[in-house]
């Protein structure tokens, strides 16, 4: 557990060094920026930064895959896995496309990617 701590930590570390390392790089480079300027690359950055850690704790709630499957919403029944599938994630922290585990009901013909709230967020970017 320790270990996969370090490793997301790592991971977490990259992206806001990458954030970091970019607003650097655009404040060497603009002269005499104003307030204005200097709040949109920084909200900018926090929106890409929110998107990333977002990222790296999703996929790693990933990595493990329910057994057994959840149980399907509407008949009960255990779902089975069926596929990594990529799809589009509306977060609060903004919009991802990523690989998930994509969970099938054979007598429902329902799917989901647990867990269920993804599965909401996939339903609203279809509505
Ligand atoms: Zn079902």
């Amino acid at each position: 557990m320790k270990r996969r701590r370090e490793e997301l930590e790592a991971a977490l570390l990259a992206e806001a060094k990458a954030a970091i390392d970019e607003l650097l790089d655009w404040h060497e480079e603009t002269e005499a920026p104003t307030l204005t300027q200097i709040e949109d690359v920084v909200l900018d950055l926090r929106k890409q930064l929110g998107e990333r850690m977002t990222e790296v704790v999703l996929e790693e709630q990933e990595a493990v895959r329910p057994v057994p499957g959840p149980a399907c919403p509407e008949c009960g029944r255990e779902m089975h896995y069926k596929d990594m599938k990529g799809t589009t994630i509306r977060a609060r922290s903004g919009e991802m496309k990523l690989e998930r585990a994509y969970y099938y009901c054979k007598d429902c013909h329902g799917g989901l990617f647990p867990p269920g709230s993804t599965a909401e967020a996939e339903n609203a970017k279809l509505e």
